[in-house]
């Protein structure tokens, strides 16, 4: 027997609708490139979004056509994050940081239509304009200076009338978004968010054991919303209601701080090497920002080192939530809370299990594969994370060849290496392709790296393998020490030697000033691992 239920769609303009007519009021506030800060309101944004919706379809953009964004977090951006799936499109974010290159080649790939770019990026739309076949391309944030090809966002919003055109309800299975991966394993894979995905991925990370996200509450996603949709934080935001502050191009710490005091910022996201510089700065300048509003920092996209976790709490009484996820999943996957009884364990306790990547928000549903099959979840045991669940990628967009991320039953293989404890939550031990193979066994670049970090003297830390004539592999840390810090090999051997065997410790030390970072921010070891290739510990000669 079927139940006698709506069939109600589960759709952006949905999550729209509810903004516009229950929040209208509360604010978005927008750093611009100049620094000063722009105000509107939830309700002026629907009013914009259906005018860029409008736009959009007399500008030739027909439904399932992609719309592309070259921006920063700012209030167009978040416009066309609903104005695109509106009128039928997709909106494709594209990662303002890539080298020309590869955003010419996603861009094609995608069938990219219209394009929004920043003013201040049309430096890099130079770049890529004559290898791309995009057919209208408008600009946000220009003072009148275009030429003939570049629309300006304002005139077309202007233009396009204040009772922009009503758009039928979408399917919830349709397409309403796309993101590329960054192709850290091979050429960038297109990911198709349904709008069904986005309206079910937005509820379970508003979720109280979620990114716990309320009315009352004021966001600042540091995530680009060029990656992953900014985790999801704008969609969720218009269905909670929640006031939002989009940094725009500042995104130093210093920039950071002041709005979350000014703007009495609540909750905020983004990926280690964020928070990294602001606990620097806090540690350096205690005192000089009043952050008291702040209820949690949530960190993904790489593994928060607990040190970093415990330096929050115990210094600065900041809160720190860790989260894991892909931009396959939209992008969140598990979290990191304390269970019950767990509150009550020992400091170290909790913030071991605070370090975990946590629990699967619900209806992801996770397993673990070893070289034997699926691996017990004892805490112990590694094997490569498989997810599956309704915000997952089932395939990925015109990429026939990579079949073999999905399982035959249909799972999605994360190329993470994870054990599970008995009560579901997950420790990425590190990306199976980052593993070092040493002697036949595995060392975990992630748990030197978190370990490392934590030594005093030490700012950031990334392990990468070199070659070793006699084990294959053997690990080398690259280390940043912190401003004034002293500390010799020997030293982070000792500290090390403490918690590993000593086969893991690493071969080598290298001191430098910056560990390189990726698109997204993190730590880019690829880089470090091409430096590092033919390396040779002084031990071994010439
Ligand atoms: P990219 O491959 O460019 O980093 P994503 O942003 O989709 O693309 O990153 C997903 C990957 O980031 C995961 O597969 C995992 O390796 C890593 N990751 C994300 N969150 C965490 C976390 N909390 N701890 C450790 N690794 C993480």
């Amino acid at each position: 027997m079927r139940g006698l239920m709506m069939d109600y769609q589960l759709t952006i303009p949905a999550l729209l609708r509810r903004a516009e007519t229950l929040f209208g009021s509360r604010e978005i506030v927008t750093r611009l490139p100049d620094r000063r800060l722009h105000r509107t309101t939830w309700g002026e944004v629907a009013a914009r979004v259906r005018r860029l919706a409008a736009a959009l379809r007399q500008l030739g953009v027909e439904p399932g056509d992609r719309v592309a964004t070259l921006c920063w977090n700012h209030a167009p951006h978040l416009e066309t994050y609903f104005a695109a799936p509106l009128a039928g499109a997709v909106l494709h974010t594209l990662n303002l940081r890539l080298p020309p290159e590869d955003l010419a080649y996603i861009i094609n790939h995608a069938g990219d239509r219209a394009l929004l770019v920043d003013a201040a990026l049309l430096p890099l739309f130079e770049r890529i304009k004559d290898l791309i076949g995009v057919r209208a391309v408008i600009v946000v944030g220009t003072h009148g200076h275009l030429t003939d090809l570049l629309l300006d966002y304002e005139a077309l919003l202007a233009g396009a009338g204040p009772h922009a055109a009503a758009f039928p309800e979408p399917d919830e299975r349709d397409a309403a978004a796309m993101c590329y991966t960054t192709g850290t394993t091979g050429r960038p894979k297109g990911v198709l968010y349904s709008h069904r995905a986005l309206v079910l991925h937005s509820l379970a990370i508003a979720l109280p054991d979620g990114m716990d996200l309320r009315e009352r509450d004021t966001l600042l996603p540091v995530v680009p919303m060029f990656h992953a949709n900014a985790w999801g934080l704008p969609y969720a935001a218009a269905m909670v209601g929640a006031k939002l502050v989009l940094p725009g191009p500042h995104l130093d710490p210093e920039s950071l701080a002041e709005l979350y005091q000014a703007e009495r910022v609540t909750v905020t996201a983004g990926v280690p090497t964020i928070w990294m510089g602001l606990l620097q700065l806090l540690d350096q300048q205690p005192g000089r920002f009043d952050l008291s509003s702040l209820r949690a920092l949530i960190v993904g996209g790489a593994a928060a080192p607990q040190a970093m976790i415990e330096a929050f709490d115990e210094r600065h009484g900041l809160h720190v939530v860790h989260a894991w996820g892909m931009t396959e999943m939209t992008p969140a996957g598990t979290i990191a809370h304390l269970a019950p009884g767990v509150e009550h364990a020992s400091p170290a306790e909790r913030y071991r299990a605070r370090a975990r990547q946590g629990r699967p928000f619900p209806f992801i549903d996770i397993r673990a594969r070893g070289a034997g099959g699926l691996v017990p979840w004892d805490g112990e045991t590694m094997g490569e994370l498989e997810v599956r669940g309704p915000w997952v990628a089932a395939a990925y967009f015109d990429a026939p060849d990579a079949d073999d991320r999905f399982t035959e039953d249909g799972w999605f293989r994360t190329g993470d290496i994870v054990a599970i404890d008995a009560s579901g939550s997950i420790e990425i031990k590190d990306r199976a392709k980052d593993l070092i193979k040493s002697g036949g066994e595995w060392i975990c670049s992630v748990t030197l790296e978190n370990a490392l970090m934590g030594h005093a003297a030490v700012a950031e830390a990334a392990v990468v393998p070199i070659p070793d004539a006699r084990w294959g592999e053997r690990p080398l840390a690259a280390v940043v020490l912190k401003p004034g810090q002293t500390a010799t090999p020997e030293e982070l051997t000792a500290f090390l030697a403490a918690s590993f065997p000593k086969w893991w410790l690493p071969a080598a030390f290298e001191f430098l000033d910056r560990i390189p970072r990726t698109s997204a921010g993190k730590f880019k070891k690829s880089e470090l691992r091409e430096r590092f290739k033919d390396y040779r510990p002084p031990d071994q000669g010439a």
